[in-house]
């Protein structure tokens, strides 16, 4: 057995995540490592929580970071809130909204379905419609920002109607955290999760969870026990919540030095300012789509849906979809994404997420992608 230590190249990470991350992110994940309930690492996840708390715009006191990737987050959400024979309308308009499905179904609960149209925004109309049909429904679930189809739904008006109907809303924000306007508390969400290595530029791993007052009753209000024992809420919210006596116990051993890189990532967004952060996600975007346009490449989603930081686009009548993106890969040492669901194949995903948000990363794109369809 010959083997050595491993050496990424530096790619310039312009998919659906991992986006690249910044050097001072990095360096945090290579300081010292120190126990986790040691005195000044519970200080640092206190600041982590506050950060997290602006990043969402919240005041939920139970806001943390699940030690697992998105996909936990969005597992904590559905096995904490939903119990067997509960139902919740679930509003599909790709992968990710399908996820939610299993998700519900796999806890025992009646997962009512909004199925809409892939590249388009989870429709208001439908919603209310769905919802009139079953007045028992407690929970309503969306994805805000579709990765696979690159939509942005209108989180706003969508709980607005939730709440309407007295349900519990459940929202995913993987890619939209951080990358496109989102205020849990004046949005009346109630259960939301997202994501390190999208618009945080952390590494992948961790899920940003928050949980309304009223999330955090109907937890507390089970009459079942959660099914999951790594993710039951009940079990670390002793440990997040702000019990002055400093009562911190051990549940599972944190995932240290990456809660050090998530602490530098959030601190980057705070020192910017998340409005500033919105509108540099927003211009970056309209530079890609100049570009993109000047070389025929068309949009999916209809201008007034798409999401900034998730550009998914045709691929060009002809083009070689695995040719194109093997050739920035090696030639540029740049990835875009493929084509999810039911746009394998035919899409691709060009990712403007955090740190890669930048003007050198549109041109770099925008050069390669010239380059690679005037070889063919
Ligand atoms: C990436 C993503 C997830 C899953 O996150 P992982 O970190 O890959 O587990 C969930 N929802 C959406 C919308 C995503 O983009």
């Amino acid at each position: 057995m010959s083997i050595s230590s491993f050496n990424p190249p530096r790619r310039t990470l312009m998919g659906p995540g991992p986006s690249d991350i910044s050097p001072q992110v990095l360096q945090a994940l290579s300081k010292p490592t120190i126990g986790h309930l040691d005195p000044l690492f519970v200080n640092m996840m206190d600041e982590v929580k506050s950060l997290l708390q602006y990043a969402f715009q919240t005041k939920n006191e139970i806001t943390m970071a699940v030690s697992a990737p998105g996909s936990a987050g969005m597992e904590t959400c559905f096995v904490n809130l939903v119990e067997p024979g509960e139902k919740v309308i679930v509003c599909i308009n790709g992968v990710f909204g399908a996820r939610m499905k299993e998700n519900v179904e796999r806890v025992g609960g009646i997962a009512i379905t909004v199925d809409g149209e892939w590249g388009r925004a989870v429709s208001p109309s439908q919603l209310e419609d769905t919802l009139k049909q079953h007045s028992d429904a407690k929970f309503v679930a969306f994805v805000h920002a579709e990765t696979s189809t690159g939509a942005l739904s209108d989180a706003q008006t969508l709980c607005a109607i939730a709440k309407q109907y007295g349900c519990i809303t459940i929202v995913d924000a993987v890619t939209s955290l951080g990358g496109v306007e989102l205020r849990v508390d004046d949005w009346q969400i109630d259960a939301i999760y997202s994501g390190s290595q999208k618009c945080l530029s952390c590494v992948p791993g961790l899920s940003p969870v928050s949980f309304s007052p009223s999330a955090v009753d109907k937890i507390k209000s089970r009459t079942t026990k959660v099914q999951s024992w790594f993710l039951d809420q009940t079990l670390v919210m002793d440990y997040w919540a702000n019990n002055s006596g400093g009562k911190r116990s051990y549940h599972h051993t944190a995932p240290v030095n990456s809660l050090y890189a998530l602490h530098e990532s959030l601190l980057h967004l705070y020192r910017e300012g998340l409005e500033t952060a919105w509108a540099r996600h927003a211009d970056q975007h309209q530079a890609l789509a100049q570009g993109l346009a000047d070389l025929g490449i068309e949009f999916i989603v209809p201008e007034a849906e798409r999401l900034p930081q998730l550009n998914a686009v045709y691929i060009p009548e002809g083009v070689d979809d695995v040719a194109v993106r093997s050739y920035l890969l090696n030639e540029f040492n740049l990835e875009i994404g493929a084509g999810l669901g039911a746009f394998a194949g035919k899409a691709w995903r060009i990712g403007l997420m955090g740190y890669s948000a930048k003007s050198e990363n549109v041109l770099l794109c925008i050069a390669a992608l010239k380059q690679a369809l005037n070889k063919r």
